[in-house]
Parts: structure tokens; C-alpha cells; sequence
């Protein structure tokens, strides 16, 4: 049985697993004191120059330059910029990657482009039970455009699917958003290809917590969220990659608009896109939100994605391992697969002693009052995500040994636990 001493080992890289991204915690705000943060799968930490960031923009760029900024700041630039500083992590070209809109409305423009670019195909597979938004962005892209939906219920699924030869795209979730199973990007991305239809993969759950590699994998088209592991702050704009073999094409992006004309202040009247993953910009980017973000981008540029990874493994099995030593006997077990590679950002648990609708949402809640922030999902399962470059493995250690003593103590019965959902 693991004891406390031998999480601090960990932290301190007494093993090989060690602590390869020592240093990036100290470029984060601290949150609350006595709270551990298990929500990265929501909303990552804050990095410590984000403040000021937003703040200059608000004050030297809004209060003093006003209109001048345009010209006279990066704030047109931005998208493309911390798309840049983004793939990295990514696993992507330094020009292939935009930070714009919505992952959603991201989701959206990119399933119109990939009908578009796989044309006259008219199939889009879609998993029915993906992310709901992304299953409605599947949904909406056919009705409107007369194509037809193919849902599948597992990956597993897909080979049939593909089989008749009609599929324009495969859209996909590499991460599931409850159980945290991850597929295989490269193998999968390989088989959609074999059968001539294009993949968009939504990295929501990977990108910033293990490492991906979208160009090695010959991705067509993705997205993902910033505010999660990538710690671009509430509501950041999110990304979207397109393979560069899409970005000289002559096909027009989903939403033209003079951002993603090629030559934005020429004015022009007819529509010339952008030679470059750029064109998927229609309008005026957020500056602020931008401005908050790009604090995040700058310490993307310095992680190294296999040193994150190991992190994120050494971190994960050990949450897993001091789950298995101290809460089994209470019915809580792991439901994320137990091989790294086949897990994204959170590890999932699974309270099986739960009697009672609402019995894993009182746990939940009792963990949260205990300082420890987790978030559940009915009817059984509790998500909890550290982020890599911020949690000390005796964080884990601090986290389950609270576990344990609710579940102990039987305290998260308490009544008052039941109100409250998180
Ligand atoms: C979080 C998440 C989203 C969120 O989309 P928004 O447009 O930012 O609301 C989309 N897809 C997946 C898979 C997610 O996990």
C-alpha cells in the first residue's frame, strides 16, 4: 500500500516517472487556498500572466488607442498566432492551426467543409452517443444540406459503416466526455481514409492534458475546446486544424467572411479565401478573450508534449492505484480504462454502492464541501481531472484520503449534501 511519503517522492522525481514538467506550476495562479482543483475537464487553471493581459488590452488598447489598435497591435494577427502556439501541443504545422469561434460552431464549419471537400458523398457517420453537441452538429449539417446521418454506438462500429463507400466524413470524439476511453487516432484516422471518407476528430478531452499528434496521424480536420486543459480561460475561443493538403483547395471554407478572404482590407467584392487554415475566420476575432489566452499560448510554446504525457501518466495511474487501495471496499472502482494510452484527460470513477438517484451527486458534493472539486454525472460516476502541469502527486494522495474518509465516515449522507448538484 502506497503511503503519503511515496507521492511526495513522486513529486519530487524520486522515480523514473519523476516530475518532468517541474517549474510550468510556478507560471500558474494559485485557486483558493485549501481547494484542490479536480476540473480540468471544465475549466483550467489560470496562468499568472493572464490578468495583466487582459488588462493592458482593456486599458492601452480600448481606453488609449482605440481605433488605432487594429493597426497598431497583433490584435487581427491573434487567431492565427495562438493557433500557432498551439501546435505544439497539438501535434500540428505552426500555420495549420486557428483559434476562432466556438468548438461547436467550429464543429459545424468544418463538417460543411469536409461535405464540401469529399463532395458528391453525402454520408456523414457520427457516434449517437458523442458529446451532444457535436451529435447536433451532425444532425444540423445533414438536415440542412439533404445529406444523410449514419450513427454508430461504438467505434467498433465504424468498418461497417464505411463499407458501402458513400461516407464524405467520419466526425469523432478521440476522448469520451464520461468515461475518459480514448481511441486510437492514428489506426482509426487510417481505416476512415482506406475507405476514402475524411476524418474530424474533436480533441476536447486530450489536447493540453496527453499528447496527440495530428499531422503524424494525417488528420484531415479538428477541434477542440481552449478552456479546458489548454487553460485559455472561461469561455476562450477554441481551436480548429485543417490539414494543409485542404488549405490550398479551391473549395470555399463554411462561412466566408472578410477575415478569411486572402486579402482582408482590400476590400474587394467577390470572395478570394485565404491560402491557409485562416480562411476558416469569418469575422473580427475576440481580443479580450484572446488577450487572456495568449498567456496560456505562451507556456504551450515551452511544454514539451511527450513530457506532458508522462506527467499525465504518472499522475493518472497513481489516482487510479490509491482508488484501488482505498476506496474499493466501498464500492468505488475505476471506470476509465486502466492502459494509459487508451485514457484522455480525467479518470473516472464509478460508485456502485450508489442506492439512491442522487447518491453520486451528495458524494460529489461532500468532496466539494471537503475542498476537493470534482464533477459528477448520473447515474454513477464521479470525473476527476488534475491538470498536468499544475497537480502535485500528493494532491492525488490529499484527494483520496478525503474520499476515503466521507465514504468512512458515511458523513456524504448527509441530507444537506442532496441539494446541491455539481
Ligand atoms: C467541452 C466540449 C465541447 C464544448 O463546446 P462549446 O462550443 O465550447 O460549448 C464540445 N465538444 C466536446 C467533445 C467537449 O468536450
Amino acid at each position: 500500500m502506497l503511503d503519503r511519503d511515496d507521492c511526495l517522492a513522486l513529486d519530487h522525481g524520486a522515480d523514473s516517472s519523476g516530475n518532468p514538467v517541474a517549474g510550468f506550476a510556478a507560471r500558474f495562479a494559485a485557486g483558493a487556498p485549501g481547494t484542490l482543483y479536480f476540473d480540468a475537464n471544465s475549466i483550467g487553471p489560470m496562468p499568472l500572466a493572464a490578468p495583466e493581459r487582459v488588462r493592458q488590452v482593456l486599458d492601452q488598447g480600448w481606453r488609449i488607442a482605440r481605433r488605432r489598435s487594429w493597426n497598431e497591435t497583433d490584435w487581427l494577427d491573434q487567431p492565427r498566432k495562438l493557433g500557432g502556439s498551439l501546435s505544439r501541443v497539438l501535434g500540428a504545422g505552426a500555420g495549420d492551426v486557428l483559434v476562432a469561434d466556438s468548438t461547436t460552431i467550429n464543429q459545424h464549419k468544418l463538417l460543411h467543409h469536409a461535405l464540401d471537400l469529399n463532395a458528391p458523398r453525402d454520408v456523414v457517420v457520427v457516434e449517437r452517443e458523442v458529446f451532444p453537441s457535436n451529435r447536433y452538429a451532425a444532425e444540423a449539417a445533414s438536415a440542412l444540406r439533404g445529406a444523410r446521418l449514419r450513427d454508430i454506438s461504438c467505434s467498433g462500429e465504424l468498418g461497417e459503416a464505411l463499407a458501402a463507400g458513400d461516407v464524405a466524413v467520419v466526425a469523432l470524439s478521440l476522448v469520451d466526455y464520461r468515461s475518459s476511453t480514448r481511441l486510437d487516432l492514428v489506426g482509426i484516422t487510417e481505416l476512415i481514409h482506406a475507405h476514402g471518407a475524411l476524418a474530424l476528430w474533436d480533441l476536447s478531452h486530450a489536447a493540453g492534458a496527453v499528447a496527440v499528434s495530428l499531422e503524424k496521424a494525417g488528420v484531415d480536420c479538428a477541434v477542440g475546446c481552449v478552456y479546458k486543459y489548454l487553460c485559455g480561460g472561461p469561455g476562450a475561443p477554441a481551436w480548429l486544424y485543417v490539414h494543409p493538403r485542404h488549405s490550398q483547395s479551391v473549395v470555399w471554407p463554411a462561412l466566408a467572411g472578410w477575415m478569411g478572404h486572402s486579402d482582408a482590407f482590400a476590400f474587394e467584392p467577390g470572395y478570394r479565401p485565404a491560402a491557409s487554415v485562416s480562411r476558416h475566420q469569418a469575422g473580427t476575432p475576440a481580443v479580450i478573450a484572446n488577450a487572456a489566452m495568449s498567456a496560456a499560448a505562451d507556456i504551450w510554446c515551452d511544454v514539451d508534449p511527450q513530457e506532458l504525457d508522462e506527467r499525465h501518466r504518472s499522475l493518472t495511474n497513481l489516482l487510479i492505484r490509491l482508488v484501488d487501495e482505498q476506496c474499493a471496499e466501498f464500492g468505488v472502482t475505476v471506470a476509465s480504462p486502466r492502459e494509459h494510452a487508451k485514457r484522455g484527460g480525467h479518470v473516472t470513477l464509478r460508485f456502485s454502492d450508489a442506492q439512491a438517484e442522487g447518491d453520486v451527486s451528495a458524494l460529489a458534493q461532500a468532496l466539494v464541501e471537503a475542498g476537493v472539486i470534482v464533477s459528477s454525472r448520473k447515474p454513477d460516476a464521479l470525473r476527476l481531472a488534475s491538470h498536468p502541469l499544475v497537480a502535485r502527486h500528493t494532491d492525488l494522495w490529499d484527494a483520496v484520503s478525503k474520499l476515503r474518509g466521507l465514504l468512512l465516515s458515511e458523513q456524504w449522507r448527509d441530507p444537506r449534501y442532496r441539494r446541491a448538484s455539481v
